[in-house]
């Protein structure tokens, strides 16, 4: 029988497809029972994961051979090789798939269990402890068993995708999801913009966040729609739904050619004003969306991407290579790009360090600052790419005056080394800041007189304004945009750009969403900058827009703090 969980829907579209299962707390695995017919086959999964364990450790022998302070490791690995090849762990197992139809992770960590309460009643404490070794050598197989990105199914036969399903994904996990055939998202947690949903949506995948303890209810392989429009996720559908949701879907598919005829049409507005149409990119990759939409140019270049999800860090040529790319074909539109913006849902692989408030704590310009080598990498790298496009640098999460003060001189000092090395740049590159954080849009003066661009990030100005961590499901309905103080910020920094000159954009997930475009554009906002996949929606509400008639109406919403009537205000905006 069919039915529906409801949840947080974060990335348009509907995706029908089958259930993959996918675990990050490893050992806390999904239970179920496999059918008679692929008990073999589950077999196979197991003896599969055991081999590619066996050729790991092995590989870790090797490299641990040679040298004295390897020795001992080598005993370790040694030691695991073993227990790998015990009958009290992976026959066990075994035996638990062939009787019990328990799935294969189920059945050994089942087993597992069951050694490490033996290992508990041992004396001797050195033997007790290699209870550990038993963890660890399960802990390898469950991994491969759980199949990571890499080793997601391959296409099915019968036509239909593969929905990965997980209490979360961060969105390192996302991305490496990119080249997998994958046709939908669905999570426990998350909120509309927290990372992964933006992803998501940059992949242009189907995603509903937030719907609890969807991994225990669903089973590997079980048919399911995802409707990333409407936030439902739909359970053993019968054939009638599967068909209604097709049909819809190529309504969806229909509605997205239509707008695809306003491509070449100048976003200008009833009176004649044109407004930017930016894109928000994670890499070169992106690009190709961005031309396809014919945008203005890039508004925000998420360049962290390019530091997440991996083992090593791109040096310099690697960073100027990929910054350079996407000058060189965005021609002479402007491209901005933004230094990394790593810590809180964006951790580089490798750094153990957890903060009890992520969202507060190291992350953004206060990280870039706090590893001046690798912030000075990424500068020389800009500053190279410089000399092939429009290129502006943004530095995210301002606060201080002396975090930007403290950058500047960092690029004047990697300028200085430039011209030293005889390396050709763009002397006049300007540089910007996103407005992210209440004290910054309060203060704004401070930071006007030092740049020449703003940026406001009100994914997070909304998140640090209200207090509410952005990829927290728990507290995703106070999360909104039209809240008064929120857009007393955003009216205000738009208001201060203009009577200092100063170019303000919006690069949030507002920008992008058509029931603020009217909103926004008579706040005073010139410059949105969103998903390729938005633009063209935007645009068409930017060329039924009378900014001249819209302005007096923003301005008594500005001044309202009763939320329910800058809702009705805003939606009346529309006609
Ligand atoms: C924002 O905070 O609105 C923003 C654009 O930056 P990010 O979503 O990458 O934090
Ligand atoms: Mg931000």
């Amino acid at each position: 029988m069919a039915f529906t969980i409801h949840g947080l829907a974060v990335s348009q579209g509907i995706a029908i497809g089958h259930v993959h299962l996918i675990s990050h707390a490893l050992l806390e695995v999904n239970h179920y029972h496999v059918a008679q017919k692929y008990i073999a086959e589950e077999l196979y999964r197991l003896d599969d994961a055991v081999a590619t364990v066996h050729g790991e450790l092995i590989g870790l022998k090797a490299a641990a051979s040679g040298g004295q302070a390897h020795s001992e490791l080598g005993a370790f690995v040694d030691l695991q090789i073993m227990l790998l090849a015990d009958p009290m762990l992976v026959d066990a197992a075994r035996e638990l798939v062939s009787t019990r139809r328990c799935n294969a992770e189920w059945a050994l960590v089942q087993q597992m269990e069951h050694l490490v309460e033996q290992f508990q009643q041992i004396e001797d404490p050195y033997l007790r402890e290699r209870q550990a070794d038993v963890v660890q050598v399960v802990e390898r197989l469950v991994k491969v068993l759980l199949g990571h990105p890499g080793r997601l199914p391959a296409k099915r036969r019968d036509g239909l995708g593969t929905i990965v399903v997980a209490h979360d994904l961060s969105p390192a996990d996302t991305i490496g999801f990119r080249d997998h055939n994958i046709a939908g998202f669905v999570t426990d947690v998350g909120g509309p913009t927290s990372h992964t949903a933006i992803v998501a949506r940059s992949l242009g995948i189907p995603a509903v966040v937030g719907l609890h303890h969807i991994r225990d209810v669903l089973e590997d392989d079980e048919l399911v729609i995802v409707d990333g429009t409407r936030g439902v996720v739909i359970v053993a559908p019968d054939e009638h739904i599967v068909e209604e949701y097709r049909l819809r879907r190529t309504e969806l598919e229909l509605e997205r050619s239509k707008l695809k005829r306003l491509k070449d049409t100048p976003a200008n507005t009833l009176c004649g004003e044109h407004i930017d149409l930016l894109v928000n990119i994670e890499g070169p990759k992106d690009i190709a969306a961005a031309r396809a939409v014919n945008a203005d140019g890039v508004g925000l270049y998420r360049t962290e991407f390019l530091f997440i999800g991996r083992d090593s860090l791109p040096d310099e040529d690697e960073q100027y290579e990929a910054y350079r790319s996407v000058l060189k074909t965005m021609g002479k539109r402007p491209v901005t790009i933004r230094t990394f913006d790593v810590g809180a849902d964006k951790a580089l692989n490798g750094n153990t360090r957890v903060e009890p408030n992520p969202a507060l704590g190291l992350r953004a310009v206060r990280y870039s600052l706090a590893e001046p080598k690798m912030f000075r990498t990424q500068l020389r790298a800009l500053l190279r790419a410089s000399a092939h496009g429009k290129l502006r640098i943004m530095v995210p999460m301002l606060a201080h005056a002396h975090e930007i003060d403290q950058t500047l001189a960092l690029v004047d000092r990697a300028k200085a080394e430039l011209r030293a090395e005889r390396v050709r740049f763009d002397e006049s590159v300007e540089i910007g800041g996103m407005v992210e954080v209440p004290a910054a849009a309060l203060a704004l003066g401070m930071f006007v007189r030092r740049l020449s661009f703003l940026s406001i990030g009100t994914n997070d100005l909304i998140q640090y304004t209200l207090a509410i961590d952005r990829a927290n499901e728990a507290v995703v309905h106070l999360y909104d945009p039209l809240h008064p103080a929120v857009l007393k910020l955003i009216g205000a920094t738009i208001q201060t750009g203009a009577r200092y000159g100063l170019p303000v954009s919006v690069c949030g997930e507002m920008a992008g969403d058509p029931a603020y475009t009217l909103l926004l554009l008579g706040m005073g906002l010139r410059h949105f900058s969103m998903h390729p996949a938005n633009v063209l929606e935007i645009k068409q509400q930017v060329l039924r827009a009378d900014v001249g008639e819209l302005a007096p109406k923003v301005q008594r919403i500005l001044r309202m703090d009763e939320p329910m009537r800058v809702r009705e205000a805003v939606e009346r905006l529309a006609g």
